[in-house]
C-alpha cells in the first residue's frame, strides 16, 4: 500500500514516520526548499511525548527537551509570585514528563527520523483528485503522484480540507498577537527549571526552559487583526505595550533578539467532523486548527498520525475502512481540543474582564490542584492515552 503525504510539518512528518513503521510505502511532499519552521518552539505535553516515543524517538526527544519542575504565575505588574507549585503529580498522573522543545530541532528530529533525503522539497500541490482506484495529486511544477491513499498535512490554510470538505473555510481571528522566540536561561526572568507566567491587563508573558540552557519566550498581546508591524521591532513594540511591568519582564525584552522574534497573528477553525473524502484525509492543523492556549496543536497532530497508524494496523489492507476509522477516533477529541483551548483564550486575553479578574484572584490560591487538573484532562484521551 502507498501513501502520499502533503506537508513535512510535524504532523506529515509524524505520519510518515507511523505509516513507514507498519510498512507502508510512503512519499512525503514539502512546498518550501529548506526546514525553516515558523515560532520558535512548542511545548510537547506528556500526550505528544508518549506519541514520540510510540514512533522510536524516546531517546531524542528528551535530549530536546527542557526539564520543567515547577510552574508559576506572576502579577505581570506588580512582580508579585501569585503560585508555584511542582509538575510531578502531573507526571505522576499520566506516566510521562512534558517537554517544551525548539521547533527546528524537533522539526530536524522528524525529517532524520523518516529520512531528510526522502522528502521531496520545493513541491507545491496544486490539486488532489480521487479515483475509484487511487488518488491523485497534482504540483505546481506540472507533475503528479497517485497513491492508495493522499494524507493532507498542509497545514492551517490546507488546501486539502478544502478539497474533503467541498468548500472553503473561513478561519477566525482569536483577538491576540503572540510575539515567540528564544534567550538563554537567566534567573532575572525565572528560575531555570520553572515554567513562568507573568499576567495582567489580558495580556502573559511566558517562559519556559528547553534543551541548551535557553528559555523559549511568548509574549500575548490583545489587539486587532492585521495592525502594521515591521520586523525587527519586537523590542520597541513590547517595550510599549509592557510599560511599567515587572522586572523580570523588563530583562527579557532587554534580552530578546528582534531580529529573531516572531509575530504571529492568532487564529482557529470551528471544528468540523468530516476529515476523509475517499481515500483523502486530513490531518494536524489541516484537520483541527487550535490557538495554542493549552500547547495542544502539535500534540493533536501527533495524536492523528499515531491515531492513524492504529486504523492501517487494524485494517491493512482496506485504504476505506482504515481512513474511516481514523477519522471516528480523531474528530471528537480533536474538536474537543480546539473548543477548551479557544475558552482558555477568552479567560487569558480577558474577552470578558471580570472573568479574568477572577481568574487573577483563583491563581493567588493556587495550590496547583485546580491547573494540573485541568492540564491533565487536556492530555488523556487520546490514542495512547
Ligand atoms: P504545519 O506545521 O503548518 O505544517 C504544514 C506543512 O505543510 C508546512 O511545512 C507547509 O509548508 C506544508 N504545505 C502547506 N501547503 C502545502 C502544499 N500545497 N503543498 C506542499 N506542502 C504544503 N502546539 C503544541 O502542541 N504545543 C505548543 O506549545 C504550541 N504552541 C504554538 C504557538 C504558536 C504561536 C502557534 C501559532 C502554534 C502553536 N502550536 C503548538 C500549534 C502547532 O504549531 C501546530 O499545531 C503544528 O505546527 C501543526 O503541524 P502540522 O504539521 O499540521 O502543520
Amino acid at each position: 500500500m502507498k501513501a502520499v503525504i502533503i506537508g513535512a510539518g510535524m504532523g506529515g512528518l509524524s505520519a510518515a514516520i507511523a505509516l513507514k513503521q507498519i510498512g507502508l510505502d510512503v512519499e512525503v511532499y514539502e512546498q518550501v526548499t529548506e526546514n525553516k519552521p515558523v515560532g520558535a518552539a512548542i511545548s510537547v505535553w506528556s500526550n505528544g511525548v508518549k506519541c514520540l516515543n510510540h514512533l522510536g524517538l524516546e531517546q531524542e526527544t528528551a535530549d530536546l527537551g527542557g526539564i520543567v519542575d515547577t510552574m508559576s504565575y506572576v502579577d505581570g505588574l506588580t512582580g508579585d509570585t501569585m503560585c508555584r507549585f511542582s509538575m510531578q503529580p502531573l507526571i505522576d498522573e499520566v506516566g510521562q514528563r512534558p517537554y517544551p522543545v525548539a521547533r527546528a530541532e524537533l522539526q530536524l528530529m522528524l525529517m532524520n527520523a523518516y529520512g531528510i533525503d526522502d522528502i521531496h522539497f520545493g513541491k507545491k500541490m496544486v490539486a488532489v483528485t480521487d479515483g475509484e482506484d487511487a488518488a491523485t495529486v497534482e504540483f505546481a511544477d506540472g507533475t503528479t503522484d497517485s497513491a492508495d491513499l493522499v494524507i493532507g498535512a498542509d497545514g492551517a490554510k490546507s488546501l486539502t480540507r478544502e478539497y474533503v470538505l467541498g468548500h472553503e473555510v473561513e478561519r477566525r481571528y482569536a483577538g491576540y498577537v503572540n510575539f515567540n522566540g528564544l534567550v538563554e536561561v537567566d534567573d532575572a526572568i525565572g528560575p531555570a527549571s520553572e515554567w513562568t507566567t507573568y499576567v495582567g491587563e489580558g495580556k502573559r508573558v511566558s517562559a519556559m526552559p528547553i534543551a541548551g540552557n535557553r528559555f523559549y519566550f511568548f509574549f500575548d498581546v490583545p489587539m486587532p487583526e492585521g495592525q502594521s508591524y515591521e520586523r525587527g521591532t519586537a523590542r520597541e513594540v513590547l517595550t510599549e505595550h509592557f510599560a511599567g511591568w515587572a522586572p523580570g519582564v523588563q530583562r527579557l525584552i532587554e534580552k530578546l533578539d528582534p531580529s529573531t522574534t516572531n509575530r504571529v497573528e492568532i487564529l482557529d477553525l470551528d471544528p468540523f467532523h468530516t476529515w476523509v473524502k475517499g481515500r483523502v484525509a486530513v490531518l494536524g492543523d489541516a484537520a483541527h486548527n487550535t490557538t495554542p492556549d493549552i500547547g495542544q496543536g502539535g500534540c493533536s497532530a501527533m495524536e492523528d498520525a499515531v491515531a492513524l497508524q492504529f486504523a492501517f494496523t487494524e485494517h491493512p489492507n482496506d485504504v476505506h475502512a482504515a481512513l474511516g476509522a481514523y477519522e471516528k477516533a480523531r474528530t471528537e477529541r480533536a474538536g474537543d481540543l480546539v473548543l477548551r483551548a479557544r475558552k482558555r483564550c477568552d479567560v487569558t486575553h480577558a474577552k470578558d474582564p471580570e472573568a479574568t479578574a477572577a481568574w487573577y484572584e483563583e491563581l493567588r490560591s493556587e495550590d496547583g490542584t485546580r491547573i494540573i487538573r485541568g492540564i491533565v484532562s487536556n492530555i488523556v484521551g487520546g490514542p495512547l492515552t
